[in-house]
């Protein structure tokens, strides 16, 4: 017998309709490069979505096309979000903190036939110009007075081009399969690789993080997504706001800054927030040093690498402000687990209640889990084994872009996301490692990430990084390297000292070196690659292990 039930494609049109219909008040506020406080209407940013449209079209941008933008969290940034994906193309996000020669090779790769780009980025493509194959035309996201000089051919101003349209558009019936975005993962080795996302999972994606127990927004929530939007689309945030109503601030350049955001918060009445580690210590010094306050806000959601622990227990105990971890990775749109609390655990308090709080979290429902040993083999759900944790979902990528098919996935169809993580009885998944970074001494495996946090937590230590280096008798054991806060000063035996009782006597790192500065990745991650590259031939000293 045929099915009964209707069959509607799910598309990220359907997301514009519903806010359009049901939301038209509602506000969106941005700082861009031309208006420090500009704000409208979901109505009204969907009128100019399909003015916008009907410029792509102008543009020569057809079903399939790939475009390309560079851009901070803003306005423009969402219109182009809307109106390039719901006119069947594609909306690459690129990341302008990556190095040129990697901006050459994933514009190249994706075929962006035009880039969208913020007036501070000119430079950058003015820079890279000659070696771009496919780009015919390069936009500006500002008003026809705050042109750029440039000299980059085939210069166009985003508002002219938006004021030479009408706002009628019909949006094409797309099959929910169309592609819909892309980002490029920042792999600190080897060329970055493409994640094509379509209509259907995205949709999916955003019913997920919409859930109570996962962003849990609704249309009396306001969010200040500080992921940027040129990162796996902003985890999510751009979408979830049309479905629920909320309203949207997009913070602009300036958003990891401590006293941007607390003004934002302050001024827009922000609820719910989400970035990375990195922005809510920033916010966290602001306050501390400011004696500002954050009275609207009730929930932070943060990823992309381990929270320190400051950031749960003084978010809380001074601001009153629940800090929740999310994980996720570019391969999984992102969303992959979120620590929410289960009836169960309300007991937890002191220590326990911050471990279990540092957590990563739960799996959503749509992504399925399992850690598994060197031969494939499961592992317990007990807390206490630790090996690669696998993932399968409707949000999840099957295959990279241009990557011969059939390669990406195991043979029994999992996903290797390249952690290294535990799995309580709770079901509470914890990453202990990046599968490259784990320091393998002796049979022993030795998380880098637990002695970076301990090391994080000590008052003087701004940021910190553990590589393993080759031993003789071990094969490899632990070197610490510390960024100290500014005007702070320590010692090798201080630091160390700190580690006693905190965490196995034997997994003490066996030397430190304090640098001025650690390197970073497009997307702030810590490269332990060039690290490791760097200190290959470092000398440990003799150290009882
Ligand atoms: P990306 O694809 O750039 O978003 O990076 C994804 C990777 O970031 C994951 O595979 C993890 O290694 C790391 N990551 C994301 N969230 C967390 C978290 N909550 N704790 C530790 N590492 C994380």
């Amino acid at each position: 017998m045929k099915d009964l039930m209707m069959d509607t494609p799910l598309l990220i049109t359907s997301l514009m309709e519903h806010a359009e219909r049901n939301f038209p008040t509602r506000e969106i506020v941005s700082v861009s490069s031309d208006n420090p406080n500009f704000r409208y209407t979901y109505k009204e940013a969907f009128t100019r979505t399909r003015q916008l449209a009907n410029a792509l079209n102008s543009l020569g941008i057809s079903l399939g096309d790939h475009v390309g933008t560079l851009a901070w969290n803003d306005h423009r940034h969402f219109e182009l979000y809307y109106a390039i994906s719901c006119s069947g193309a594609v909306c690459h996000t690129v990341n302008p903190r990556l190095f040129p020669e990697q901006l050459v090779y994933i514009i190249n790769h994706a075929e962006d036939q035009v880039i969208f780009c913020d007036p501070m980025f000119v430079p950058i493509l003015e820079n890279i110009q000659d070696q771009l194959t496919t780009t015919k035309h390069f936009i500006v996201l500002t008003s026809e007075e705050q042109m750029p000089e440039s000299s980059l051919p085939g210069l166009l101003c985003y508002e002219t081009l938006l004021a030479q349209e009408t706002s009628d558009f019909d949006w094409p019936d797309l099959d929910e399969r169309t592609p819909c975005s892309m980002c490029y993962t920042s792999g600190t080795t080897g060329n970055p690789k493409g994640v094509l996302y379509h209509h259907r999972s995205t949709i999916l994606h955003t019913y997920a993080q919409a859930m109570p127990d996962v962003f849990g927004v609704s249309a009396s929530d306001c969010i200040l997504p500080i992921v940027p939007m040129f990162h796996v689309n902003a985890w999510g945030s751009i979408y979830v706001g049309p479905m629920t109503g909320t309203k949207i601030v997009l913070p602009g350049a300036k958003m990891g800054d401590g006293e941007t955001l607390q003004h934002l918060i302050e001024t827009e009445a922000i609820t719910v927030s989400m970035g990375v580690p990195t922005v809510w210590l920033n916010l966290l010094a602001y306050l501390n040093e400011s004696g500002k306050s954050v009275p609207t806000l009730k929930r932070l959601y943060v990823g992309g690498a381990a929270c320190p622990s400051t950031v749960i227990t003084e978010m809380k105990d001074k601001y009153d402000v629940d800090v929740h971890v999310a994980w996720g990775m570019t391969e999984m749109s992102p969303l992959g687990t979120v620590n929410m609390f289960k009836p169960g655990m309300e007991h937890l308090e002191g220590e326990e209640l911050l471990e279990a709080k540092l957590k990563a979290g739960r799996g959503v429902y749509g992504v399925e889990m399992k850690i598994t040993d060197d031969e494939n083999n499961e592992l317990p759900w007990d807390g206490v084994a630790f090996g690669s944790l696998k993932v399968k979902g409707p949000w999840v990528l099957s295959d990279y872009y241009k990557a011969e098919p059939g390669t990406t996935l195991e043979d029994d169809g999992w996903f290797e996301t390249g952690d290294v993580a535990t799995i309580d009885k709770m079901g509470f998944m914890a990453i202990t490692d990046r599968t490259k970074d784990v320091i393998k001494s002796g049979g022993e495996w030795i998380s880098s990430i637990d002695l970076e946090n301990t090391a994080t937590d000590h008052p003087k230590v701004a940021e910190s990084a553990v590589i393993g280096v080759y031993h003789p008798q071990w094969t490899e054991r632990p070197l610490l390297l510390v960024q100290l806060k500014e005007g702070e000063e320590s010692s090798k035996e201080e630091i160390l000292a700190w580690y006693e009782g905190k965490v196995a006597k034997w997994s003490i790192p066996d030397d430190v070196v304090f640098v001025d500065t650690l390197p970073h990745t497009a997307t702030g991650k810590i490269q332990k690659f060039e690290l490791r590259q760097e200190y290959k031939d470092y000398k440990l000293p003799e150290v009882d292990v």
